[in-house]
């Protein structure tokens, strides 16, 4: 994967025209599109590294060519948001949060033409590129609320006279990695949360999706500025691996937020816990659904559809495995194939398109292999399975949505224990809502997973202690696509990690237990006695 993508670092630089489908999404959001972009910010624009070109996954065309950081620039901004980080963290939070409401709204005044080029530059379908600004805009909204409540505690001490205060403070510079699929939300929920906790911010977004990344930039950078705020307080630096390798074993950043593949994750983890850094890790998801005999199933088809084939099979939280109850397993499958069989392929900008392309060239390969595997196990592919050649589509990253029902549901063989990001769903076929839940438990990652029933019994079972190890357990509800509200994370190698809502903020700040003494005594704890005279 990584090998693919240095290929996108180019050197050198042609005149081009650009198709009038890019230059509109590009010129309404300011984004050049005839001379080379600056990719560094932090206050002022600049980037004096290797060039990486940002390719549009549906026409192969070049939409851009993004100055990166050079390692020179990098320290520099790092130097800049710890400047920017010691006069953010003075002001008030509910000061804080008056500018995040400003940049909320300054974000949904351009939500159309920011999902616009989120569907450009990533290929996920309209509707889904401006939900994920949607995304990014709820997320302020909480984050304004929360500038005014994140309260610490005052516990009782056993010594009189004293009080034990639990205190938040700004925690420093805050390092945000992301991945290609969500090239704007991920960015939003670290963002509103780092920035109404006290910190600075640094970007560094996924090498293929730069132009989304200046373009979120350019767009809150405007608000700090209009507020006087230093521009570092929202840093962003494009860059490929090794950009991501130096922010990583940085002692400058104190928590590294990075959303990307266990593969990487597992080199930031360990980079950051050896130099006792913090980690925030969400990594890869590999979802299923289990499907009763008593489900609606007019609610659960539409849910495995949009779960497996929505974005292309691109999100974390994609429906990879599916679990039919045996009863209803054949009629599933063929209302399941019949709705696949309708699937609107194409442009993903256009209003009627369900099925966008893969991201790069590189992830087609992904998925050919994946199909590879499953016919040399011999799995049955009952729809799919093969690229689209016919012209417009030959043009793009476009792959048949691939159901496969493979010899044996045991999670020991790697087609179910492996996250293959693209639409390919495997089905099991099981007897006893138990079993199910042991397949869904039984693979490294625990991200998403869904039960479809009406009995009120097997919704306990599945919430309960020897329910769904995953990080999210919905009921009646696919795996795909959560509200900001809940903490949003998954366990085991989807790497433990919260963002969003809940409590998720709490890792955005350093927490300190304060004893105060009010009395003339100073008595210790435990009534350990170390009297001495005085
Ligand atoms: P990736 O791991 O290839 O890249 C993620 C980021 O890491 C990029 O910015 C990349 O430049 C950077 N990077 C690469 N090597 C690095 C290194 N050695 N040190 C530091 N940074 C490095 O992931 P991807 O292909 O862009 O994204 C897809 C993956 O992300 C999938 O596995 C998906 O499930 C996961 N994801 C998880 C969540 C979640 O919330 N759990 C959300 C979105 C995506």
């Amino acid at each position: 994967m990584l090998a693919s993508r240095v290929l996108f670092r180019v050197r050198t630089t042609s005149s081009r025209q650009l198709s009038t489908r890019a230059a509109t999404i590009l010129n309404a959001l300011d984004l050049p599109t005839n001379t080379e972009i600056p990719g560094v910010y932090d206050g002022a624009w600049r980037g004096s590294g290797d060039l990486l070109e940002s390719k549009c996954p549906t026409t192969g065309e070049v939409l851009g060519r993004v100055k990166m950081a050079s390692p020179k620039e990098l320290h520099e901004v790092l130097d800049k948001t710890r400047e920017a980080y010691r006069y953010i963290r003075s002001v008030p939070a509910p000061k804080r949060g008056e500018i995040l409401r400003q940049v909320r709204e300054a974000l949904a005044a351009k939500r159309d033409e920011l999902g616009a080029l989120v569907s450009l530059e990533m290929g996920k379908i309209k509707t889904e590129g401006q939900g994920e600004v949607q995304e990014f805009v709820d997320i302020c909204d909480y984050a304004v609320g929360l500038s005014r409540m994140m309260n610490g505690r005052v516990v009782a001490s056993e010594r009189p006279g004293h009080s034990i205060l639990e205190v938040a403070n700004p925690l420093g510079v805050v390092s945000v990695l992301t991945a290609f699929n969500f090239p704007v939300a991920v960015y939003g929920w670290n963002f509103a949360l780092s920035f109404a906790a006290g910190n600075a911010t640094i970007w560094k977004p996924s090498e293929t999706t730069p132009l989304c990344a200046v373009a979120v930039t350019k767009i809150i950078a405007q608000m700090l500025e209009k507020n006087g705020i230093p521009g570092a307080v929202s840093a962003l630096v494009t860059g490929d691996k090794c950009t991501g390798e130096a922010i990583t074993e940085s002692r400058d950043v104190d928590l590294v937020s990075f959303t990307g593949s266990e593969h990487v994750g597992r080199i930031v983890g360990k980079t950051v816990q050896s130099r006792f850094g913090k980690v925030l890790l969400e990594l890869g998801g590999n979802n299923a659904s289990i499907i009763m005999p008593d489900a609606d199933m007019n609610l659960a088809l539409p849910a495995v559809f949009f779960g497996a084939i929505g974005t292309a099979g691109q999100r974390c939280t994609s429906t990879r495995r599916l679990y039919l109850h045996r009863s209803i397993a054949d009629e599933f499958l063929t209302k399941l194939r019949r709705l696949y069989s309708t699937v609107r392929v194409g442009d993903p900008l256009a209003d009627s398109t369900l099925l966008g392309p893969l991201h790069t060239t590189k992830a087609v390969e992904t998925y050919a292999a994946a199909i590879g595997h499953l016919r040399s196990i011999g799995a049955e592919i009952i729809t799919g399975g093969e690229r689209y050649l016919d012209s417009p589509l030959d043009q793009g990253n476009f792959v048949q949505p691939t159901i496969s029902i493979p010899k044996s549901a045991n999670p020991a063989d790697k087609i179910w224990r492996t996250e293959t990001f693209a639409p390919v769903l495997n089905v099991g076929i099981f007897d006893e809502l138990e079993q199910a839940i042991e397949w869904n438990n039984n693979v490294p990652q625990g991200l998403s997973s869904s039960l479809w029933t009406r009995d009120i019994r097997n919704v306990g079972k599945w919430i309960g202690p020897a329910g769904s190890d995953a990080g999210i357990v919905n009921v009646n509800v696919g795996t795909s696509g959560a509200e900001i509200g809940a903490a949003f994370g998954g366990n085991k190698s989807t790497g433990w990690g919260r963002e969003s809502g809940g409590d998720a903020w709490k890792q955005y700040v350093r927490w300190s237990a304060c004893t105060i003494n009010f009395s003339d005594a100073a008595p210790l704890a435990q009534g350990v006695d170390f009297s001495i005279d005085t």
